[in-house]
């Protein structure tokens, strides 16, 4: 199973130093085969020790040079980052990012090498309409993406699940897997309100290769509760 901890704009260097800490004396415990993922903001970056990969949640697609505010190659190289996360809802939403820019951002990331956690997921308005609008959705997302790419994990993220509280419920996240996996041949999480009490349900559907959690990630504990299991 994959572990993905997504921070977003939450944590200081400080704390993630003190997450990481905590995180590493459980992970100890962990099964060999499970692979732990933490997405911290940009400026926790630090050259962190441990049994788990460190991601950037969002990077320019240049090397260097004149894009102010966005940190690019270069800058995730100072602390050997080679994964990044690609198309998360808050970033399509919330920040506007259109599917063109998602395929932008991409295509120069694998051209990098990075290994790359894209994410889909639609929302309530179309889940509302039913499950072919749904596969439809996703199936844009997917649209330009090199889903052959040997460094791609993809993370189905319905948006009314992100934040809220309401995670999809077993049945949901089977059929969407079920229809995901039939297109691509790469490990495939499942994003939105996982926690301490929702994780065994969710990692015991066979589609399911792996979580992506966001606020129940946040506590080092909780993370690592979720992780070892019951
Ligand atoms: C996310 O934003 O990727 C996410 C899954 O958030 P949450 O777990 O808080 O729903």
């Amino acid at each position: 199973m994959i572990y993905a901890a997504n921070f977003k704009t939450n944590h200081t260097r400080a704390s993630t130093h003190a997450y990481v800490e905590k995180l590493n004396s459980a992970l100890s415990a962990k099964k060999p085969e499970d692979k732990v993922y933490i997405f911290p903001p940009t400026t926790a970056f630090d050259h962190y020790e441990g049994d788990f990969t460190i991601g950037v949640q969002n990077a320019h697609e240049a090397y260097n040079g004149a894009f102010t505010g966005e940190i690019g190659v270069e800058q995730l190289d100072e602390f050997g980052i080679r994964t990044i996360m690609i198309g998360h809802s808050e970033r399509r939403g919330i920040l506007r990012k259109s599917q063109d820019q998602v395929i932008e951002k991409f295509s120069y990331f694998e051209k990098e090498g990075f290994e790359i956690l894209y994410c889909i997921g639609e929302p309530l308005s179309i889940r509302d309409i039913g499950e072919d609008a749904v596969y439809r959705y996703l199936k844009a997302q997917l649209n330009g993406i090199d889903i052959s790419y040997e460094k791609l994990i993809v993370a189905y993220e319905p948006i009314w699940a992100i934040g809220t509280g309401r995670s999809a419920t077993v049945k949901e996240i089977t059929t969407v897997h079920k229809e995901l996996k039939a297109m691509i041949n790469r490990p495939l999480l499942y994003g939105g309100s996982v926690n301490l009490k929702n994780i065994d349900e969710i990692r015991s559907i066979e589609e399911v290769d792996g979580v992506l959690i966001g606020s129940a990630s946040l506590d080092a504990e909780n993370f690592s509760k979720m992780i070892l299991g019951s």
